[in-house]
């Protein structure tokens, strides 16, 4: 028996007199055969309205580390509840996140809070220009930084209008956008050193904002001293290098990419993961530039929400389970049963297809023969075939993202990365 999606389906239908497309994030629209409405959820499974028990491999988009509804954090979450939600303050367990967090992060000696990553990258590039007096940034086409318009551009670029890698065109990502917002924006090909040691040579390049591992287009790693290379040229040429750590960050390795890799940028956002679902995200850097905020010319940062205690509380709580000795352990061991029983499945029905990342996030270029090194090779994965097979592993009880990677949890144990394995087996049986 397969499921079926109609409840959600009709809810949909329904809800869309009140939000348009039924949705609140355009990342939700568009999914085959219906976005989702869910009822719960608990460790790694997620129940639908139409009843049905899936395995999730979305994970809130990236967030739920330690499965849905972990208990150390639930039990923290209604604890603080008890004492208050938001003070207008500072509290202890902010200060307490923030301990946690410069003791994991490579590059952190000091933390500024916010609710999203969309609006930590933007302090960060606020904190650059001001700390350099330089205006240009630096993006990489296929990266995602947020929704606004100074960074949403070439994310996704049609392949005729990027120009090339040589001249590449920035292209915005949305109707409506400021194009004077992307003014002072560059777009470069990622995991090529020398476009960027030639871009920053000019001297006038405020930052160079990368994800350090790509995974918002597939789930790319950096080439062999790509990541060091522009380490040194940010160094050399006065250039604030800048790590997008929101999908990375504590999924990786308790200090993300830079800590797994070895190479420390001099900011780095980070959110997702950090609070097992709850609206946390924040900037990380050196003193020397995070002082800028609140010494000197104190830099404008601000947030209703930042620091919220509940969501500090969670914080906390998921820190600390992420630093329990064995956690990184589980992530690696399930990951990699995981992305090696994917790969295998797909090479036994005769598919054409990558599967690359860290076992802990990793992505299937259907269709490539070779590993993709950047957006421009992402492009040639057969995108609608692809949607045929997380439709059909839905209707076998897996969710998986149509447009990215896969994440796992601790809570994926060995049946039921068994079960996914087999759940596979059987949707590429009805391809
Ligand atoms: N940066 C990266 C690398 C991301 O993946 C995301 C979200 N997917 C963001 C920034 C934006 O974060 P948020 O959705 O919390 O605004």
């Amino acid at each position: 028996m397969t499921a079926s999606f109609d409840r959600s389906a009709e809810r949909i239908r329904q809800a869309s007199r009140v939000l348009p497309g039924g949705v609140s994030s355009n990342f939700r629209l568009g999914i085959s055969p219906t976005p989702l409405v869910f009822d719960h959820a608990e460790g790694p499974f997620l129940h639908d309205v139409d009843g049905n028990r899936l395995i999730d491999y979305y994970l809130g988009m990236g967030p739920m580390v330690l499965g849905h509804r972990p208990e150390g954090v639930i039990d923290a979450v209604r604890r603080q509840l008890e004492r208050g939600i938001l003070f207008g303050g500072q509290s202890e367990v902010e200060f307490e996140a923030a301990e946690h967090l410069c003791s994991m992060i490579p590059s952190a000696e000091k933390v500024r809070f916010s609710s999203s990553g969309t609006e930590a990258v933007q302090a960060a590039l606020r904190l650059a220009r001001a700390a350099t007096g330089r205006e240009t940034i630096v993006k990489f086409e296929g990266h995602y930084h947020g929704w606004l318009d100074s960074v949403l551009w070439s994310v996704a670029p049609p392949p005729d209008r990027m120009g090339s890698e040589r001249a590449p065109v920035p292209q915005p990502g949305t109707a409506g956008q400021d194009g004077h917002a992307g003014e002072r924006v560059e777009v470069l090909s990622w995991n090529r050193l020398a476009l960027v040691e030639e871009r920053l040579s000019r001297g006038d390049v405020a930052a160079v904002i990368m994800e350090p591992a790509m995974c918002n287009t597939g789930a790319i790693l950096p080439a062999a001293g790509y990541l060091e290379g522009v380490r040194a040229a940010c160094s050399r040429f006065g250039t604030v290098l800048i790590f997008d750590e929101v999908i990375t960050g504590f999924r990786v390795a308790p200090g993300g990419t830079q800590q797994r890799l070895g190479v420390t940028p001099d900011l780095t956002i980070f959110g997702k993961a950090v609070a097992s679902g709850f609206p946390v995200a924040g900037l990380a850097g050196a003193s020397a530039l995070m002082d800028e905020f609140a010494t000197g010319r104190r830099v404008m940062h601000g947030g209703t929400y930042n620091a919220q205690s509940v969501a500090m509380a969670a914080t906390v709580a998921t820190l600390k389970a992420l630093k329990a000795p064995g956690t990184y352990d589980v992530l690696a061991r399930q990951g990699t049963r995981l992305k090696d029983g994917v790969a295998a499945a797909l090479r036994a029905a005769g598919i054409t297809a990558t599967v690359t990342g860290f076992p802990e996030i990793f992505h299937v270029g259907y269709g490539l023969s070779e590993p993709a090194q950047n957006y421009r090779d992402i492009i040639g994965t057969d995108r609608a075939a692809y949607v045929g097979l997380t439709t059909a592993l839905l209707a076998h009880g897996v969710r998986v993202l149509e447009r990215g990677a896969w994440f796992i949890s601790t809570t994926h144990d060995d049946d039921v990365v068994d079960e996914t394995l087999h759940a596979l087996q059987r949707a590429l049986a009805t391809l």
